[in-house]
């Protein structure tokens, strides 16, 4: 795609960025900006000096990469899918050190890790966290590296400085895949439309499902470590578990947030988002309550080739659909909730 210089900075900033909950974070717009204009605070991005609502690069219909970048602006077609309906598959890990580390079932690592060893992808982006739990972009080339990344941050992340990592090391041009967000996913898709340097060598996305996800100060630094006194660095994992936000420790001992109550901490733009199942990726996968179990939606030719070559390989197993009957209907149900949610707030 050429690059259109009709886009305005003017325009992204008036039906994106300053509507409250309009902006998803994704951080396409921060990403493709030639001259780092553009900076993630309070968790949208803004000017770096002047004026919040004019870029002093775009006068006289110069740039305005970042407007063409913002899939809220540019809404995706969908793309080439295997057939009408995603193929539903539980599926996890046979690995016993993924198994132990991973979320659910540990597919997403299971795939990163066969398609490094395999010589399918130079790289895998994925996302690890400090030991404070915030979530950071890891550019992976080693397999045995995957496993810094397994498990789920439930804390809002955006795209930009994993890809300028991975474009800085030479590797954003050579065969890759990604994990996302369904919002992640979905700018991947505008920016592969755009024909940007950024991901011209992605071959593979993994969108995970995604009710919403927090804010890390919210959540993090002001509900866990200043009021409930969680000892973070002791943390080992964070889950929801049976009506609650579960934040278990080193020791066992759980901390517990009853979903209900989780409504203060939630990143502002999720808001506005009716994806769930992350609809433009290669494969969807998430845990909805089953016990060490991924349930993957596979949606594209490459993601049933991956898939495929997976369980050919003997790193994960699959089974029978039949007995996640009710985790199906829980897809459903949340698929539904959300983009009902998100009609309601875009009215
Ligand atoms: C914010 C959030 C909300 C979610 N909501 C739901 C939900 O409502 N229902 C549901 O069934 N599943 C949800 N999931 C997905 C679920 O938690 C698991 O990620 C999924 O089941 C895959 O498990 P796994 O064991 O196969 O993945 P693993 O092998 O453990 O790999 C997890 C992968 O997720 C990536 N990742 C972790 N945190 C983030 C992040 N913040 N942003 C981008 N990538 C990240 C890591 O890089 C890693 O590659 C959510 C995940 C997140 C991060
Ligand atoms: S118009 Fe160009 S220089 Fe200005 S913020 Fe957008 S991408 Fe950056
Ligand atoms: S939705 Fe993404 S691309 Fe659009 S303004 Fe927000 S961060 Fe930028
Ligand atoms: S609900 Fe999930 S996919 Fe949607 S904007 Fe929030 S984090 Fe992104």
């Amino acid at each position: 795609m050429a690059h259109d210089t009709s886009y305005l900075f003017s325009t992204l900033y008036s039906q994106v960025i300053a509507p409250e909950s309009k902006c998803r974070g994704c951080g396409a717009c921060v990403l493709v900006c030639p001259r780092d204009r553009l900076v993630f605070k309070g968790g949208r991005p803004e000017q770096v000096s002047g004026d919040k609502a004019v870029c002093p690069e775009n006068e006289n219909g110069r740039c305005g990469l970042c407007a063409m970048a913002c899939p809220q602006l540019n809404p995706h077609a969908q793309p080439e899918h295997s057939g009408d309906e995603p193929i539903i598959v539980a599926a996890r890990t046979t690995d016993p050190e993924l198994a132990d580390t991973c979320q659910d079932g540990g597919v997403v690592s299971s795939i990163a890790r066969r398609g490094l060893e395999s010589g399918r992808w130079s790289s895998f982006v994925g996302y690890t966290r400090d030991e404070t739990w915030r979530p950071a972009p890891l550019v992976v080339t080693e397999s045995g590296d995957v496993l810094k990344t397994a498990g789920s941050k439930y804390t809002h992340t955006s795209i930009d400085s994993g890809l300028r990592t991975l474009h800085a090391q030479g590797l954003a041009s050579k065969p890759f895949a990604t994990v996302g967000l369904p919002c992640h996913i979905t700018a991947l898709r505008r920016l592969m439309e755009m024909g940007s340097k950024y991901v011209k060598g992605m071959e593979f996305c993994i969108g995970l499902f995604c009710s919403k996800a927090f804010s890390y100060q919210r959540l993090v630094q002001d509900k866990l470590i200043n009021e409930m006194q969680v000892p973070i660095r002791d943390v080992r994992k964070m889950a929801i578990r049976k009506g609650a936000f579960t934040v278990t420790t080193l020791s066992g001992t759980d901390h517990r947030i009853p979903v209900k109550k989780l409504g203060d901490y939630g990143y502002e733009g999720c808001a506005s988002c009716g994806d769930f199942s992350a609809e433009l990726a290669d494969i969807s996968v998430g845990g909805l309550g089953t016990d060490g179990w991924t349930i993957v939606l596979i949606r594209t030719a490459a993601g049933k080739e991956v898939m495929q070559d997976a369980q050919a390989a003997g790193i994960i197993e699959t089974a029978d659909r039949e007995q996640f009957e009710n985790a199906l209907a829980l897809l459903d149900k949340l698929t539904a909730l959300k983009r009902k949610r998100a009609e309601k707030h875009n009215a």
